[in-house]
Parts: C-alpha cells; sequence; structure tokens
C-alpha cells in the first residue's frame, strides 16, 4: 500500500465505516481503526432495535456496511485499536496504529478521518432522576435492548403497566450539559410507540420540554397520539422516589403552571450525547481543536469535514450531536474529501 492511494479512519461507527466504503468502492485502500472490539459504534453497542423515524430494522443499514468492511480486500480493519502518533504532512502521513494486546504497526496513508462518535449521558451525573440508585429507571440506551428481546420487564419480572418518559435528561440543561441533543425526542417517541404494539395495555407518558421532531420526523409524534394514544405532560421533573413498589415523579406541569407527582411503574430517560474519551483522544494525537462543550470544532462552523489541519477530515457525532442518517452522509462527504487530497497527490495528477 503507498501513502498516494490509503487513508486511515478512526472510528468504525455508521460515519466511518460510511467513508470506509465509499473509498473502497472508488478504489483507494483504507486502514479502519476501532478502539472498541466490535465495529458499529452505538447502534450496534446498545443493540438499537429500529431506527427512527422509519423504524427499520438496524441491521438493514448496519449489516451491509459491517459486512463490507470485514471482506472487502481493499479496508484493513483494525479492532480493539487506537492511532497512537501520526506525523508527515497530507499525501504522505505516517501513522502507528497500537492494539489492546500490545501490537503495534504503522502505516502510509494520504488523508485521515476521524469519526470518533459520541457517548451517552451517565445519568447518574444528575442525582434527581434516581438512575443508578431506584430500580426500574433506565436510559433509552437500554430501553433499545429490552426493545430488541421483545421482553419489557421490571427488576422483579414484572411486566410494567405505566411507563414515564423524561426528556432532555443531560441536554439543554446548564447545570450538564447546554445543547440539544436533536434525536432524542424522536427516539424516545419511537419507543413509546414500540412499547404500545408490545404492551396494548400500558399508558404512556412523556414529560418533555419541548418536542424537537424535526424534519420528517414530526410524523412520529402525530402517530404517536393520534395512532396509539401516547399522553404527552409539558413539565420538568425535580425528583424521583422508590416507594418500594413504585417510582413517584415529582415536578412541576409548566402549562397548567402546577406541580405534579405521578406514579410510574417504570420510568426511561432520554440521555443526551455527550463527546466521550475516544475523541479527545484522537484530538491529542492529531492535534485537532475542541469546541466549548468538548466536541471536535471544526475551522468554520457550517463544513463539518473541515478540520483545519491539512489532510484530516471530521465526520459524523464526534462534531456535533446527529441522527445516523446525518453521520451516514458526513462519512461519505469526509470520504469524498480525502479522495481530493490523494488524488492531487498521486503521480498521475488529474485535474480538479
Ligand atoms: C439512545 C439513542 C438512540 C438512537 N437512535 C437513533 C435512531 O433511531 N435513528 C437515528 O438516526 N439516530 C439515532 N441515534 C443517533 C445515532 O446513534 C448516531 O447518529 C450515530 O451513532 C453516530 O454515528 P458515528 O459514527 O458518528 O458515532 P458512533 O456511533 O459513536 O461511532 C463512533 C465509533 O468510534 C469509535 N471510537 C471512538 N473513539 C475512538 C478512538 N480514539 N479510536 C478508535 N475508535 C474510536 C467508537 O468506539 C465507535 O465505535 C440514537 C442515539 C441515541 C443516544
Ligand atoms: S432532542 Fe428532544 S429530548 Fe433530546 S435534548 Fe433536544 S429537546 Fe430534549
Amino acid at each position: 500500500m503507498s501513502s498516494e492511494d490509503s487513508v486511515l479512519i478512526v472510528g468504525g461507527g455508521p460515519a466511518g465505516l460510511r467513508a470506509a466504503v465509499d473509498l473502497a468502492e472508488m478504489g483507494f485502500n483504507v486502514v479502519l481503526v476501532e478502539r472498541r472490539a466490535e465495529l458499529g459504534g452505538a447502534p450496534i453497542r446498545w443493540k438499537y432495535h429500529t431506527l427512527a423515524p422509519d423504524m427499520r430494522p438496524t441491521e438493514e443499514v448496519m449489516s451491509p456496511l459491517i459486512d463490507a468492511c470485514k471482506s472487502n480486500q481493499r479496508i484493513k480493519v483494525y479492532t480493539s485499536s487506537v492511532a497512537s502518533s501520526f506525523s508527515g504532512s497530507p499525501g504522505e502521513f505516517s501513522v502507528e496504529v497500537k492494539g489492546a494486546d500490545g501490537s503495534s504497526s504503522t502505516h502510509r496513508v494520504g488523508a485521515i478521518i476521524v469519526a470518533t462518535g459520541f457517548e451517552h449521558f451517565d445519568a447518574r451525573v444528575d442525582p434527581r432522576y434516581a438512575y443508578g440508585r431506584a430500580p426500574d429507571v433506565i436510559g433509552i440506551n437500554e430501553l433499545e435492548g429490552m426493545l430488541r428481546s421483545g421482553k419489557i420487564v421490571r427488576h422483579d419480572g414484572s411486566t410494567p403497566r405505566r411507563i414515564g418518559f423524561v426528556f432532555c435528561v443531560g441536554s439543554r440543561d446548564r447545570s450538564t450539559n447546554p445543547w440539544c441533543c436533536t434525536v432524542c425526542c424522536g427516539v424516545s417517541i419511537k419507543q413509546a410507540i414500540e412499547l404500545r404494539r408490545l404492551l396494548p395495555d400500558s399508558q404512556i407518558y412523556m414529560i418533555y420540554m419541548d418536542i424537537r421532531t424535526w424534519g420528517l420526523w414530526e410524523k412520529l409524534y402525530w402517530d404517536s397520539m393520534e395512532k396509539y394514544g401516547i399522553n404527552y405532560i409539558r413539565g420538568r421533573v425535580g425528583e424521583v422516589y422508590y416507594t418500594g413498589e413504585k417510582l413517584l415523579v415529582k415536578g412541576e406541569d409548566t402549562l397548567v403552571r402546577g406541580p405534579i407527582e405521578v406514579l410510574f411503574d417504570m420510568l426511561v430517560l432520554a440521555v443526551g450525547m455527550e463527546p466521550g474519551e475516544g475523541t479527545r483522544q484522537a484530538a491529542r494525537v492529531f492535534g485537532l481543536n475542541l469546541n466549548e462543550y468538548g466536541f471536535l470544532k471544526p475551522r468554520q462552523p457550517n463544513i463539518h469535514f473541515d478540520s483545519g489541519v491539512g489532510g484530516v477530515f471530521l465526520a459524523g457525532a464526534c462534531v456535533a450531536p446527529m441522527s445516523i442518517e446525518e453521520a451516514l452522509e458526513e462519512g461519505s462527504a469526509a470520504a469524498m474529501q480525502a479522495a481530493k487530497v490523494l488524488i492531487r497527490s498521486s503521480k498521475q495528477r488529474v485535474p480538479i
């Protein structure tokens, strides 16, 4: 492999996988480095059941990409590995890849794509929601696994009848993360619909600040009320207690401006997206800037792929919270930029 026809991609989630497949299909070689043991990013790690807004099985979107990366001769996958150092200039970088097993290899590549994604907000950080203290308080990421298994059960094995969702947990909150996660309204509503299909006798309450189902995701919101009888309470949760039998949620109804107290069998927290240690590690290695929130900071705010470091491109939720469809598109956009660098630096220069 020569540096002129190879790209190193850091992160094997939707954005990194899409970039890898696009580059391989264009005839370039790819070194794909994923720090976890398996490819697929958040959708595979958390066993997303279906994807909002169309409730498409996650495999239909992710498996073709993962399989292509594993089988394409042009893509060399390093799992349980990170890029540990880099040097050089666009068209001729040298990158060291270190494995968790102590292995090490050096790769000459012409361009680099960083697609290190996000982490879910750890709701233990905000004690209001009793996450980690009371039973049957779970995150939307954990509910995806239950939906996939088709078994929605409380800690004692019983089936919950009254289920509450709390929106904006670890998002739009200056004491934790001030940004909006952009997808968790839609993901929560998708999950509520799936719960009603699985448990037709259940009652579901969504405790929200605002509903942000942008673009075509808005249909989920209308369907949830009109077809599935899901209830909406505009309010904020102040405290959650376990009574020994149920979860008592205390807060404020911000429409009628009065206190509320509601009992639930299960509480689902719409935990947000935040930058993780993987992104900070990549930023250190490649000399990338972080914004005030810890996401990777593009050189210009409206052009995500431009990292400001020549030959190094950004894609996906390491730059900002986003949906899978956006992460896939950003992977393709970064692949195109990397291809331009390779073509420019190749011996057979083509006019651009
Ligand atoms: C609960 C929940 C449900 C969601 N459901 C939907 C949905 O239904 N529909 C939808 O459109 N969107 C959904 N999303 C959003 C979706 O998960 C993201 O848009 C998508 O995962 C972003 O892809 P990504 O590749 O940018 O990041 P990720 O999926 O986070 O993948 C990044 C990868 O990079 C790896 N990595 C990190 N750091 C390093 C490093 N330093 N070196 C090597 N590898 C590294 C990580 O291990 C990971 O595999 C959901 C989000 C949440 C919170
Ligand atoms: S997407 Fe919805 S739940 Fe998530 S932070 Fe934004 S407003 Fe809150």
